[in-house]
């Protein structure tokens, strides 16, 4: 059987603690692969390369770094396929979905070649007689990334492509459900020319993970994964002293007012929810429907579900692949199994296709939910399809905002307005006018509000060169002889 080891130094190295979990083909249910998870010794050695590695790494010139990250982009372009083949083979994504998810990475990429623009501080002449005063940004040291299964590309290009040019050196944990696109994405930095230590892959659970959190070499950590999961990695990492972003979970709505285009907004919500399987955090999970289209659009959805193509990432006609595991495919199904006992409609039921090998689910569609249901109030992270019907604009806005979640949501309307309005009101972080999974492109910055972010500083874009970096200002004057003189008064400009 495949083993899949860590990545230190620039090499494979393979895992010493005896521990290993099983890395699945979702598509047909076997088990194609172990991984190493690692100890707190490895952790402990990987983070003393990470540390040795930073000096040197932090004196490279920006240029030659910028240099390395262009080449990465190159690499990661010319590699797209075979990383999309392996996206496919252990997340189960079609190989669209999965090319698509290296697109949206390398816009990180990209970004990041600009790194000598964008460290750039600010200068201020004669702040006092004969003073100046500059700011300038700093590396931090090691960081950290922790990753879940879900984008086992796009997330660590989040993190390491601004995390690298600023300066720091980088170690992945990434999921051990996928762990192989980490894998070559650092060999392709290794072929990018990164020096060896810069950026390294450690397999593992939670104790990977702890070690992470209480290692006091580590500066700052990246996470993204589920809510609890943030909320305690962000608790423990601040209470560590690290600087810490925590991205968790999510349950989008997309409020679809009377005056919307009905078929732009039943496609947007079925290509939204059943993308990737509903595995993604900014899927639509909920779609608030005003009362006076609402019986039109759950038809529309429900018209539009059949011609969905189930199947795994091989067939070039499948839409949608399986869930990560078995585990994940049956919490899902027990929602929609659920929801009439709980008062909801099951207008489509897709879990029959739990019975094929694989983990495979059709999409659901479930009407008339309401908070307080489990299918509602739940994350529930597959192809499941809400719809709560709403009365209008004041309605939907209220349920939005009294979600525990605010990562992504969307208003479906023609009127101007009232979308304007809406991003004004809701209380969400990422918010999509007609556009249903509104991702900040790579110069913005990425992150939710409320249960779906711990932390101050969002992810990727502005925000992520100011996370990876601490601001310093020089305040500085070249001896004068005419201006010198003792003075116990505290410094003033006037
Ligand atoms: P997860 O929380 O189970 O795992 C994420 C990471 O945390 C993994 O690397 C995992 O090994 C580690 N981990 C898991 N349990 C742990 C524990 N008890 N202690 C310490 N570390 C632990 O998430 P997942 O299932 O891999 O990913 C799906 C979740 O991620 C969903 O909730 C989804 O909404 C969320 N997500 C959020 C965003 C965002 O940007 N907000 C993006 C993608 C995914």
């Amino acid at each position: 059987m495949e083993r899949i080891s860590h990545w230190v130094n620039n090499k494979v190295v393979r895992g010493t603690s005896g521990r290993t979990g099983k890395v699945f083909n979702p598509a047909t249910g076997e088990q194609q692969a172990e991984v190493d998870l690692a100890s707190v010794e490895e952790m402990d050695a990987v983070i003393a390369i990470a540390k040795a590695a930073f000096p040197a790494w932090r004196a490279t010139n920006m240029s030659r770094r910028a240099e390395i990250m262009f080449r990465m982009r190159e690499l990661l372009d010319a590699n797209r396929k075979e990383l999309a083949s392996i996206l496919t083979l252990e997340h189960g994504k079609v190989p669209s979905d999965a090319l698509g998810e290296i697109a949206r990475g390398v816009e990180n990429v990209e970004f990041a070649c600009g790194i000598p623009a964008l460290l750039k501080g600010g200068y201020t002449e004669q702040a006092s007689s004969g003073v100046d005063v500059y700011s300038i940004r700093q590396p931090l040291g090691v960081v950290a990334g922790i990753t879940p299964f879900n984008f086992p590309a796009m997330v660590p290009m989040w993190m390491f492509a601004n995390a690298l040019m600023c300066g720091n050196t980088f170690v992945l944990k990434p999921s051990e459900k996928d762990p192989s696109a980490s894998m070559f994405i650092a060999d392709l930095l290794r072929q990018a020319g990164l020096p060896e230590g810069v950026f390294n892959v450690v397999h593992g659970d939670k104790v990977a993970v702890d070690r992470l959190l209480d290692h006091p070499d580590i500066a700052a950590v990246s996470f993204v994964g589920s809510t609890p999961i943030a909320r305690y990695v962000y608790e423990t990492g601040t209470k560590n002293g690290k600087r810490v972003q925590a991205l968790g979970g999510a349950k989008n709505h997309m409020l679809v007012l009377p005056d919307a285009d009905l078929n732009m907004a039943a496609d947007a919500a079925v290509s939204a929810a059943y993308g990737s399987s509903g595995e993604r955090c900014m899927a639509v999970s909920v779609v608030l429907a005003s009362e006076a289209i609402a019986d039109d659009l759950v038809g529309k959805i429900k018209e539009r579900i059949p011609n969905i193509k189930v199947g795994p990432g091989s067939d070039p006609a499948a839409e949608m692949g399986p869930l990560i595991s078995k585990e994940h495919r049956d919490k899902v199904a027990g929602y929609v199994a659920n929801a009439s006992g709980e008062g909801a409609t099951v207008v489509v039921d897709g879990t029959d296709k739990a019975k094929d090998a694989g983990f495979f689910l059709n999409p659901s569609l479930i009407d008339n939910v309401k908070p307080g249901m489990k299918c509602y109030d739940d994350e529930i992270f597959g192809p499941v399809l809400t719809v709560m019907r709403v009365k209008g604009y004041e309605d939907g806005l209220a349920t939005i905002n009294a979600n525990q979640f605010g990562n992504g949501t969307a208003i479906f309307t023609r009127d101007g307005g009232v979308a304007r309005q809406f991003q004004f009101d809701v209380n969400v972080g990422m918010v999509g006018i007609n556009v249903p999974i509104p991702v900040p492109v790579s110069y913005y910055s990425f992150g939710g509000w409320k249960a779906s972010l711990f932390g101050d500083q969002h992810m990727y874009g502005p925000e992520g060169i100011n996370f990876y970096t601490r601001g310093k200002v020089v305040t500085s004057r070249w001896p004068d002889p005419r201006t010198s003189s003792v003075n116990l008064g505290f410094p003033q400009n006037r």
